[in-house]
């Protein structure tokens, strides 16, 4: 683990500091950049956040939104002037270098000493400092802790904690996965007690649906819902064309695999979506059936036992006829999982 005495001599004086989201980032990896986008601000260093991609509107209302750089290969140039330019780079909610697509070269050449900070299965081994755990159930609980661990509660201010409230909120599913212990409890109470307004984060994140939003969320469900019995399975399969006729903006496809797995009697519910730069798919799991292990086989993913993503290499039409031909082979691991939840 991090050896705190080290990182606070590193960032006892002014450094130009670079903070990575992972690519299309989420509650976690943005409310986690900007929460420690403030504090290191607070502690007289510069700081600008790269985002590999752009985001979801319904993150917008975070602190320091307005400043954060979305990569473009277009302006390479000027984001390896910024990345060349950096003391330190800060990456985090992610944990290898792929996830970042081409700022991960970028990184990775950089003279700049690196952090991780992070709560993903099997790291690469790229960062000096890493302050990861998997029992964290979110980035967000990180960067608190590690703001604590550095001696600084006091500077965390209400728009701080609500950014890395909103990582918390998002990652334990609304405090309902089985990644919400204690401790989140704790740091949420205390992120709360620093000002946090959580009503009015939760409202943010999910009560600014646009009316295509929602049009689409029907269809997804009446339409593209597949319910594979046999395999206690339930996928959504989203082509371009139905992203194009619902007027479909970045982020309206999340939490949308959350009701495959809703349904009763599933174990594995899965979201395959044919996206601009190629066909991702988003996984989620109950119990022992680890999606971390399945998109890392399948699909060059990974992420957690029970929330994992991926891509395909395939045609859209493709991957959905390889995920039924791979799912006969789980049939009786699937079964079992399901009969534990009956
Ligand atoms: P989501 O399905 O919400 O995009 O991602 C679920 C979890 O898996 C998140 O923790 C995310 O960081 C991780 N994840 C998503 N896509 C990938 C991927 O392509 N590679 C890896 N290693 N992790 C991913
Ligand atoms: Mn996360």
């Amino acid at each position: 683990m991090l050896n705190f005495k080290d990182v606070k001599e590193l960032l006892g004086s002014p450094k130009r500091i670079i903070i990575i989201p992972h690519k299309n980032p989420d509650a976690d990896a943005l409310g986690s950049s900007l929460g420690l986008r403030g504090y290191l601000i607070k502690r007289g260093h510069n700081v600008t956040v790269i985002s590999p991609s752009d985001y979801p509107k319904f993150l917008d209302w975070m602190e320091g939104n307005e400043s954060v750089e979305i990569f473009s290969s277009k302006k390479e140039k000027s984001f390896q002037k910024m990345i060349d330019g950096a003391d330190i780079v800060f990456c985090l909610d992610f944990n290898s270098l792929a996830r970042i697509d081409d700022l991960g070269k970028m990184v990775s050449k950089s003279n700049a000493s690196k952090f991780l900070i992070d709560h993903h299965l099997d790291p690469d081994c790229f960062a000096d400092f890493a302050f990861a755990s998997t029992e964290a159930s979110a980035t967000a609980e990180l960067i608190y802790e590690f703001i604590i661990k550095m001696g600084d509660r006091e500077l965390i201010d209400a728009s701080m904690a609500e950014s890395l409230y909103a990582g918390i909120m998002t990652d334990t599913g609304q405090f309902k996965h089985r990644n919400t212990n204690q401790n989140v409890h704790y740091v949420t109470a205390n992120l709360m007690e620093l000002g946090a307004d959580t009503a009015k984060v939760g409202s943010l994140i999910y009560d600014t649906n646009s009316y295509d939003r929602l049009k689409f969320l029907g269809f997804a469900l009446s339409q593209r819902l597949t319910y594979l019995k046999e395999y206690h399975t339930a996928y959504i399969a989203i082509s371009s064309e139905d992203l194009r006729s619902f007027n479909s903006k970045t982020g309206d496809t999340e939490g949308l695999v959350n009701y495959a797995l809703s349904l009763e009697g599933v174990v594995l519910g899965i979201l395959i979506s044919e996206k601009e730069d190629g066909v991702r798919l988003s996984l989620r799991s109950k119990g022992d059936f680890s999606v971390n292990e399945f998109a890392k086989k399948f699909f060059n993913g990974g992420g957690h036992k029970n929330a994992a993503g991926g891509t395909s290499d395939l045609s859209f039409e493709d991957t959905v006829k390889k995920l039924n031909k791979i799912l006969k082979s789980y049939t009786s691991e699937l079964n079992a999982i399901a009969d534990e939840y009956k």
